[in-house]
């Protein structure tokens, strides 16, 4: 087991062009550091979205993972401060749909009052379908969290039902997201992942509907993400052609980043009406500027979305391995980390995008 102090002391800085962190940040083998950290809480869902979780696999059949599989809360927070140790400064909370863990605002409260090796509040997230949010909203904020993201794929009952594969009438996910703003979280960000065929018609009907509410509308490339979804390259609409529709329906302008690595290009209505920002993950990848490590719902740690293992912290978590020797573990894998899937990804779905559209990609060709 790595102890802390044979971390090298140049690879505890980050490095020109990356985003400054802490002085603590190491580095992994591209020269990234570890600022963000997601953490999944449940592995189960209320929604079932043809593009995460389709109802053909997670049915009445599928074994979710037994509660003693999960991490506890006092579990989750330990591990968060290894992590947040090694320079993490962002938690975002996430699943499953993270609502519907129970009393989820005490481990937002546990974790929002850790601090960084400089003393800075560690800022807690969360991202959420919304539907069980206009409830819990204000017990949020209250506890914490700093920000809140709400996923949305469409405003009519059937566009949401088709890309949700649910009844939830849209109208309970709107609630959640006013109850957001009257709590107090500014801006509420809204994220749509627009699938090609789907809910492509509905880019204007969602723009014109969060113009000049507060909210920050996000459009994200439909990804390859799992080995469920059946994805492919034709039924991406890319950023590209989500903002064309816009500009071609208002004046907009591209806005600075506020931080070298953040994954949302901004952009904002010339008139005033608001930001939005478009997540090209398929097409412009941003691997390069990749901070996020993951731990699973039961303790995992994985250094990329399309990871195929993870790194498991449970195990000695739970053989009681301190809390230095935790951090060491993490320390050593990521300094091992060379992942730059989505990179690799665009690379090899280039060629199919402009020469053979509609042609589905192997898999087994970009590595699964
Ligand atoms: N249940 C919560 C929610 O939907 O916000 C949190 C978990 S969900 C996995 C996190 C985010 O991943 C959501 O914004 C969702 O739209 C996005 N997502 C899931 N599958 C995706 C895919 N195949 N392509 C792009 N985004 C995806
Ligand atoms: Fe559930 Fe979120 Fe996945 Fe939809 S995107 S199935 S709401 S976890
Ligand atoms: Fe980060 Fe992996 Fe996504 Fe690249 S593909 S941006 S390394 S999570």
């Amino acid at each position: 087991m790595t102890d802390l102090s044979t971390i090298p002391s140049a690879a505890m800085q980050a490095l020109p062009g990356m985003p400054r962190g802490e002085p603590t940040s190491m580095v992994d083998t591209l020269g990234r550091p570890l600022h963000d950290l997601r953490i999944s809480v449940t592995d189960r869902c209320n929604l079932r979205c043809t593009y995460c979780m389709p109802r053909e696999v997670f049915d009445r059949n599928h074994v979710f993972l037994p509660r003693a599989e999960l991490l506890s809360f006092e579990e989750i927070a330990r591990l968060a401060g290894s992590f947040v140790a090694l320079g993490v400064h962002k938690i975002r909370l996430t699943g499953g749909e993270p609502l519907l863990r129970r009393n989820l605002e005490q481990l937002v409260a546990t974790l929002a009052g850790l601090h960084t090796p400089s003393g800075k509040p560690v800022e807690i997230t969360l991202t959420t379908n919304g539907v069980l949010l206009s409830r819990q909203a204000q017990a949020l904020k209250d506890a914490g969290l700093a920000r809140v993201s709400v996923s949305l794929d469409g405003l009519t009952d059937e566009i949401f039902s088709r890309m949700s594969d649910s009844a939830v009438p849209v109208s309970t996910v709107l609630d959640g997201i006013a109850a957001a703003q009257r709590a107090g979280f500014a801006p509420v960000k809204v994220n749509m992942v627009v699938k090609r065929g789907v809910n492509d018609h509905e880019i204007i009907p969602m723009a014109e509907h969060f113009r000049n509410s507060g909210v920050v509308l996000r459009f994200i490339e439909y990804m390859d993400v799992g080995n469920t979804n059946g994805w492919r390259m034709d039924e991406v609409v890319t950023a590209k052609e989500i903002l064309e529709q816009l500009a071609a329906r208002y004046p907009i302008c591209q806005v600075d980043p506020n931080y070298i690595g953040e994954v949302a290009e901004r952009w904002c209505y010339a008139d005033g009406g608001g930001e939005i920002g478009v997540i090209a993950s398929i097409t412009q990848a941003f691997c390069q500027t990749c901070t996020r490590a993951r731990l699973s719902t039961d303790g995992k740690l994985y250094t990329c979305l399309f990871a195929g293992n993870g790194m498991d912290l449970r195990a000695p978590l739970r053989g009681g391995a301190t809390d230095q020797e935790l951090t060491a573990l993490i320390a050593e894998r990521w300094q091992r980390r060379t992942d730059r899937y989505s990179e690799l990804r665009q690379a090899a779905t280039q060629p199919l995008t402009s020469a053979t559209p509609g042609k589905k990609i192997e898999m087994s060709y970009i590595g699964g």
